[in-house]
């Protein structure tokens, strides 16, 4: 149905009806099959995917499920959270009844924020996820990776006042990053790329304008201590680096 419908949008025929010969007439004939095979070879774009991109809101349970992208929330690229109320049971499967008012990511409790970053990692291919509820630097830290390739995300961090999916979506790439190379654990350069490698990707300009600038701010400052004072190493900075 959607190649038909996308089909429908090239103006092939209606451009050339009106002046036409009948060998014109066979070859525009022609080029309309072309194309109907031509659109048969292309990939249908998934449903939850066309909304990635035109941004939908999120929609998780409590649990992590993934429910819906909905257009009728207020915020596209948001996450809004429905809590379970009912559960039954089909034999031993049980079954979720959820409750109809869904609530912003932002009032939703640490417990279910675990559950559902825990469910977009898994969706990203990203493991070895673990979390606590602030860091010791307080609430602008939002998740970090040991030397060992341990992710921690902090559920009482700011990152999830914005309620914002592509967000938390960056934040796991750049600890994916970090994770995938533990040889450069710690390095300056390791930091500018985890952050880079968490903004380069399709979703992040769903983002909001402050994450990116401040994103882009910590490149900056890095770059600045890299070039100016010979830093290489995180441990090299000044405590108040990012203020
Ligand atoms: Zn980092």
């Amino acid at each position: 149905m959607k190649r038909k419908k996308i089909l429908g949008k090239l103006p092939i025929k209606a451009m050339t009806q009106s002046f036409q010969t009948p060998i014109e007439d066979y070859q525009s004939e022609l080029n309309r099959l072309k194309f109907e095979e031509l659109a048969d070879l292309l990939p249908i774009i998934k449903e939850n995917e066309q909304n990635e991109y035109i941004g939908g809101a999120y929609v998780y349970g409590d649990n992590g499920t993934f429910i819906s992208n909905s257009y009728l929330m207020p915020d596209p690229s948001s996450i809004y959270v429905l809590r379970v109320d009912e559960t039954y049971y089909f034999g031993c499967f049980p079954v979720s009844i959820y409750s109809s008012t869904p609530i912003p990511l932002s009032q939703s409790s640490a417990n279910e924020r675990e559950n559902i970053v825990q469910s977009i990692a898994n969706s990203l291919g990203i493991y070895g996820v673990n979390f606590q509820t602030v860091h010791a630097n307080g609430p602008t830290r939002y998740g970090d990776c040991s030397s060992s390739g341990s992710i921690t995300i902090y559920t009482g961090s700011n990152l999830f006042n914005n309620c914002n999916y592509w967000e938390i979506v960056s934040v796991l790439m750049h600890e994916q990053y970090h994770q995938n190379h533990l040889s450069s654990h710690a390095t300056i350069q390791n930091e500018i790329d985890s952050i880079l490698a968490g903004i380069n990707h399709s979703g992040y300009t769903f983002c909001s304008l402050s994450f990116i600038n401040s994103m882009l701010n910590k490149i900056l400052k890095l770059e600045y201590f890299k070039n100016t004072y010979g830093y290489s190493m995180m441990s090299d900075l000044p405590v108040n680096w990012q203020q």
